[in-house]
């Protein structure tokens, strides 16, 4: 069985790209960000902070995250709801930043991820994949990008989703991620040692594409 890591920041355009590769390769897709982001979601339902890791750890035995495919989008459900498009939200990201820095939270979805890897070809994105889920998937990748290039493209797509906001606080909530994300104790944001880094800041999307669908292919 083939499995590909794909780890990088906030922002690098990781799950578009991710999903249409698996698309194109026939493999299944795992977004490891939106079940952080569910656990993010709920933590706001409850009105329980973030950033408490007691709390927060209390909260989990109340949660069941079920995914599933349809159509080769991935949906996830919370305790049975689909809320694939409730995690998309700006304040959910930043809770899913804040809650995956909890050990208890990781604990709690290593074994959903690697399960999700058994016995099926499968592409899984995070920040994480390579150097603690997967430490010995096929093809590991770290896909990154500056954070102005990156703020730039996280604004464009928020103007034309009818959502417009500046670029100052876009670049600041990106390094506020950044930060939280390769600060944490417990698998912080790191490039593994045997991946290939790919860096989009200079090329655009169907550029990267076209280069990670390469550096796939040359490794399977
Ligand atoms: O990738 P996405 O922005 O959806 O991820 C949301 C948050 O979940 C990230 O900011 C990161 O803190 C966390 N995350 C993580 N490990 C992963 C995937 C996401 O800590 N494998």
């Amino acid at each position: 069985m083939v499995s590909i890591a794909i780890d990088g920041p906030s922002g690098a355009g990781k799950s578009t790209l991710a999903k249409r590769l698996a698309k194109e390769l026939g493999y299944i897709y795992v977004d490891t960000g939106a079940m952080y982001r569910s656990i993010g979601l709920y933590a706001l339902r409850r009105g329980v902070e973030p950033k408490d890791a007691d709390a927060v750890q209390a909260l989990l035995p109340g949660i069941e995250l079920g995914i599933q495919l349809q159509d080769g989008a991935q949906h996830v459900y919370l305790n049975g709801e689909d809320v694939s498009t409730d995690i998309r939200a700006e304040a959910v990201g930043m809770a899913a930043s804040a809650v995956s820095a909890h050990p208890a939270v990781r604990a709690f979805l290593l074994d959903t991820q690697r399960n999700l890897a058994k016995g099926q070809n499968i592409l899984m994105d995070g920040r994480d994949i390579g150097t603690v889920v997967l430490p010995d998937a096929t093809v590991k990748i770290f896909l990154t990008a500056s954070p102005e290039a990156r703020a730039e493209r996280r604004r464009k797509e928020l103007e034309e989703k009818g959502q417009p906001a500046d670029f100052a606080t876009v670049l600041a909530d990106i390094q506020q991620r950044d930060y939280q994300d390769t600060h944490r104790a417990v698998a912080p944001l790191k490039q593994a040692q045997d991946a290939v880094l790919v860096d989009s800041s200079d090329i655009d999307f169907e550029q990267t594409f076209a280069l990670l669908k390469k550096t796939i292919l040359e490794r399977i």
